[in-house]
C-alpha cells in the first residue's frame, strides 16, 4: 500500500481539505473497518468532519458537526 492524498470539502468552513493518508493508517483501517463505507472523524478547528470512505479510500459523503458527546 502507498501513501495517499485523501481530499474533501467540509461546508462547516467551506474549505476543501487534504489529508495524508499513511500506507500503515490505510492498513490499520482496513483491519477495523466491517462495513464499507466506513466513516473517519476528522478534527480540524473547532469541529468534526465525518467522512466516510470506501476501499479505495476514496469520499463516499462528508457529514460536518460542531457536536461531539464524550461521556
Ligand atoms: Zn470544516
Amino acid at each position: 500500500m502507498v501513501d495517499k492524498t485523501l481530499r474533501f470539502h467540509c461546508d462547516l468552513c467551506k474549505k476543501t481539505l487534504a489529508v495524508k493518508l499513511t500506507a500503515e493508517f490505510q492498513e490499520n483501517f482496513k483491519k477495523k473497518a466491517d462495513y464499507w463505507p466506513y466513516p473517519m472523524i476528522y478534527k480540524h478547528a473547532d469541529h468534526w468532519a465525518v467522512v466516510y470512505l470506501d476501499q479505495q479510500f476514496k469520499e463516499r459523503g462528508v457529514n460536518p458537526s460542531k457536536i461531539i458527546y464524550e461521556a
